[in-house]
């Protein structure tokens, strides 16, 4: 048996096999070829197993999000077939007598780069289809699986790191943990464990080779170790922490159908924090109140190209439905900083986490923007959505927001198209100077939601990716419980309400405080909802006040 040790973010113990997550990293390589003719066969095996695999990902993605987001793979399968892409690959194997691999590369970058110069929008955005076709045979080429997990069985998922757009493409029925090399608490690698609520650790001493790929592991993210190939006892006494879990869990699942109410009748939501419908099974089983924080940037994330209007109504549509009148909140992309598409092409940026993101991004490129706001009002009319918006620093960009709504409103009213009129639009505090205008801020918008995580990275000079800073990331400085009550205050005084959807939301030694400060929401990872549930009906916040001295 082998310990390694490690920072546990998220509890729980998890058993099974380990498997080493490969990063997806292509160097492809100019080699020169004897025989012309099998190069050109090998290539012509490549792309039909790349469209036999298209094929698949079709009829899962019908079953898994509907026809009309995964037309994509229907796309994919027939530019393969494209008789100009071939004859481009063909004639460079031919010609300069090099391997298939070179010659489909050089063949999408040249595709996608004359795609990206056409004048129709339509093309433009085909270069990213062109290059993630040539990405596939390469792949299939090189016999190179990086990026999907093998096995049948849920896996414990090991790796270096693990960034959002690769944690979005994992098959998460199939994880039944992550521990990673690197990656900081904070990461939102860190915070999709928690929504799943499976163990997870992050700076783990632990190697990413042969001795531990494969084998049998148990990760204890109460004590922050992982066990590989545990000897008898361990495996025993592991098992019996797995037993009581589930017999807590069994316990707060009579929780489930009750109000949140304290005992002296304050009543307070507890909504979910989710990143896609898959999530929705966990909202339901933990019996969230509605979605407090639907974290859009991840549809982004796991696609390879601007999501179109239709697509990501489908999924927003889904979500409302599912929730059945309960409120959805949309939060508009939050793409930039650690969250990065490549095909939104940011500039590099010296300081990503102060630079270009999140709202910036819509206001700078308005069209992006307003294909997500189409997107959202047209769902609102299939069950109660909410819009908010991330990273805002001033009033201006508020009324920027606002313009750019109107226009997006008119457009539907003039197409005749169904939306909420009434649509709840809000914003997120997550800056200091958010903070300071609060009360402006208030005037101007239906309601406020912490987003703990970044107030606390903007407010301390922590950047919350870094993990050798996590001992100096303190959400609950002073400087940040002062904050809070500053911005329920200023909600407050203008007959508006407010939530927490941050990380800190979810910390069980502040429920009492943040019902004593009046929060009206709190919006969690959907694991965090009945035991929060559990201190709201034991607490009696007149008493817990009296108590601390607080009025
Ligand atoms: C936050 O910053 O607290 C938040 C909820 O948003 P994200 O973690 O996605 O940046
Ligand atoms: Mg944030």
């Amino acid at each position: 048996m082998k310990i390694f040790s490690g920072k546990a973010v998220f509890g729980g113990v998890a058993i099974g096999r380990i498997s080493i997550y490969k990063k997806d990293e292509q160097q492809v390589k100019r080699i020169k070829v004897a025989d012309v003719e099998a190069e050109i066969n090998r290539y012509h095996e490549a792309k039909n197993t790349a469209i036999e695999q298209l094929e698949k990902l079709h009829e899962k993605a019908v079953k898994e999000v509907g026809e009309a987001s995964a037309e994509i793979f229907e796309a994919h399968q027939m530019m393969l077939d494209d008789g100009d892409y071939i004859d481009s690959v063909e004639n460079i194997i031919r010609t300069q007598e090099v391997n298939a691999e070179y010659a489909v590369a050089i063949t999408g970058d040249n595709f996608s780069e004359m795609f990206a110069n056409m004048d129709d929008e339509y093309f433009r955005g085909r270069a990213a289809d062109v290059k993630d076709i040539s990405e596939r045979v390469v792949k299939i080429l090189m016999g190179d699986e990086s990026g999907s997990i093998e096995s049948d069985e849920p896996v414990i998922i090991v790796a270096d790191d693990l960034a959002p757009s690769e944690t979005v493409q994992l098959d998460k029925d199939k994880i039944l943990s992550f521990v990673t090399v690197h990656g900081s608490a904070n990461s939102h690698t860190a915070i999709l464990a928690k929504t799943m609520s499976i163990p997870a650790m992050i700076g783990t001493d632990i190697p990413l080779d042969d001795s531990v790929d494969g084998k049998m592991a148990i990760v204890d993210g109460f004590e922050g170790k992982v066990y590989v190939e545990p000897d008898e006892d361990t495996l025993e006494a592991k098992k019996k922490i797995v037993i009581e879990e589930q017999n807590k869990k069994a316990l707060l699942e009579e929780l489930r159908g009750k109000d949140n109410v304290t005992r002296d009748g304050q009543h307070i939501n507890l909504y979910a924090n989710i990143g896609n419908s898959k999530d929705l099974a966990l909202v339901m089983k933990n019996d969230a109140n509605g979605i407090g924080l639907f974290r859009s940037e991840f549809i982004y994330l796991g696609s390879d190209h601007y999501p179109t209007e239709s697509e990501q109504f489908a999924i927003y549509k889904q979500v409302a439905e599912t929730m059945a009148g309960k409120k959805v909140i949309i939060r508009t992309l939050d793409i930039g900083a650690d969250k990065q598409a490549d095909y939104f092409e940011l500039p590099e940026e010296e300081n990503p986490a102060m630079g270009l993101r999140a709202i910036r991004i819509c206001l700078t490129r308005p069209e992006i923007f307003k294909t997500q706001l189409r997107a959202i009002l047209r769902a609102s009319a299939f069950g109660k959505i909410s819009i908010m918006y991330p990273m805002i620093i001033s009033v201006n960009e508020v009324r920027e927001i606002k313009a750019i709504m109107a226009e997006v409103k008119a457009e539907l009213d003039s197409e005749g198209v169904a939306y909420d009129k009434d649509i709840e639009e809000g914003i997120m505090i997550e800056t200091p100077a958010a903070v300071m205008i609060a009360e402006e801020l208030a005037r101007e918008v239906d309601f406020f939601s912490v987003g703990t995580n970044d107030l606390t990275q903007y407010t301390l000079a922590i950047d919350r990716q870094n993990q050798s800073m996590d001992k100096f990331y303190d959400p609950h400085h002073p400087a940040i419980v002062k904050m809070l009550k500053i911005i329920i205050d200023s909600a407050h005084k203008y007959g508006k309400w407010a939530g927490i959807c941050g990380e800190l939301g979810a910390d069980l030694s502040l429920t009492k405080e943040f019902l004593a400060m009046g929060f009206d929401e709190l919006s969690v990872s959907p694991g965090r909802i009945l035991p929060i549930r559990k201190i709201v009906l034991e607490t009696n916040v007149a008493e817990y006040k009296k108590e601390k001295g607080l009025q």
